[in-house]
């Protein structure tokens, strides 16, 4: 799949941008803080519905537009796939209130496909994207919530069922946690668990066994290509470590899976009340990466846990691959740059057989000549482009 055309909105530094796109390699070139990375965080947002760098969505509307009575962005990208023509499009308002002095804002985002509102659990899948970023080490060195992000976004893309197990689940356990609290301040009672613990269990078996499945792929995948990337001088694992720790190696048969998690649940209520939090289920999975049979996170080096990454990603575009029958977008935010010669040309080999790549970097020198002259330029200037 492919875009076919971006248009932006007073997205970041762009206050309106028209761009042409289509099959093929496009790098995006310039110096430091002239929108490189905005543009490549416009497309991931098409995508997943989400930004990948933002804390609040807010940041993302151009700071020019937020004295406008009604600040917005919006991007919208026109996608190719499978010969199929689609428009997708995410808005987002912030709608400003004023109490005294202080002024708050609340932030509105609408998705559209082909220009009817639609759910972003609707969205995602919609158009499939691989974002290699060098922010992206966090994955092995971050917390376990960077790593569960990472994996419920990929997930997302290849599975809509997911994501809305997922939604369920998160709602159900704010539920949950609002008893437990009133449980422990005694406006409650302990019995009324039962009503929640049936539908949770329910989504966190759904959620246990298809990232289970997910990262039996995905380890297969990037052990093999993490040999590649390094000539086989070391060894790779992924592992995942799943809550309640019970249910490593258990066979997959979900009512089995479900006796665990309401067996640890009710073995953990005391504490679950006395926290106010429930503490047991796949909220608090976590994913390990061994090298040379340790964990990467502690002891790999920055280079291993940088190959651990471009492992990782080049898992991801594979998978999606398998998974949809559709070639991802690649999106490659300066990651020429902080490869060496052998994991270059690896990542170089999957641009070249992408359908579409977007690149940014600083340097033109630093890019393979031949991905180069194949490739077509764009000059980025402070928020415009230049062909
Ligand atoms: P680098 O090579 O350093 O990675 P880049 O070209 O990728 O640079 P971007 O991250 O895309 O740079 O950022 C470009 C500029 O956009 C920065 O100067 C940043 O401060 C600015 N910017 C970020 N958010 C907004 C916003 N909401 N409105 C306007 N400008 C913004
Ligand atoms: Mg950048």
């Amino acid at each position: 799949m492919y875009l076919e055309s971006l248009s932006l909105t007073n997205f970041r530094n762009y206050a309106s941008l028209d761009l042409p796109f289509g099959p093929g390699t496009f790098i995006l070139w310039g110096d430091n803080a002239q929108g490189k990375s905005n543009l490549l965080e416009a497309v991931y947002l098409l995508a997943t519905t989400k930004s990948v760098r933002a804390s609040n969505e807010r940041e993302l509307i151009g700071w020019g537009a937020m004295d406008d009575p009604l600040p917005a962005a919006r991007v919208t990208g026109e996608l190719s796939r499978g010969g199929e023509r689609t428009r997708l499009d995410v808005g987002l308002v912030a709608e400003k209130s004023e109490v005294g002095d202080e002024i708050s804002f609340s932030l509105r985002k609408q998705t559209r496909v082909n220009g009817v509102p639609r759910r972003a659990s609707d969205v995602m899948g919609t158009l499939n994207a691989v974002l290699f970023d060098p922010q992206d080490v966090d994955l092995v060195t971050g917390p376990p919530s960077s790593r569960r992000r990472y994996l419920d976004v990929t997930i997302s893309q290849m599975n809509r069922d997911y994501l809305k197990a997922l939604q369920r689940y998160t709602r159900i356990l704010t539920q949950r946690n609002h008893l437990l609290r009133a449980i422990r301040e005694g406006t409650s009672q302990s019995s009324q668990l039962r009503v929640w613990d049936a539908p949770l269990i329910e989504e966190a078996v759904h959620i246990h066994l298809t990232r289970r499945r997910m990262l039996e792929e995905m380890a297969g995948a990037s052990t093999v290509i993490y040999g590649e990337l390094t000539g086989s001088e070391e060894s790779f694992a992924l592992r995942y470590l799943p809550n309640p720790r019970e249910l490593r190696g258990i066979s997959e048969d979900a009512s089995e899976i479900g006796e665990v998690i309401r067996e640890r649940l009710s073995a953990n209520v005391d504490r679950e009340i006395g926290q106010g939090v429930t503490v047991v289920g796949p909220h608090r999975d976590d994913v390990q990466f061994e090298v040379g049979g340790r964990d990467a996170s502690l002891y790999g080096s920055r280079g291993q846990q940088r190959t651990v990454v471009a492992a990782l990603k080049l898992a991801e575009v594979k998978l999606l691959e398998s998974n949809t029958g559709e070639d991802p977008v690649l999106l490659l935010d300066d990651i020429l740059s902080e490869l060496d010669e052998t994991r270059r040309r690896r990542v170089l080999q999957t641009v070249l057989r992408s359908e579409q790549t977007i690149l940014t970097t600083t340097d033109l020198d630093r890019i393979d000549e031949r991905l180069r002259t194949r490739a077509r330029l764009i000059r980025v200037e402070g928020g415009s482009l230049v062909f």
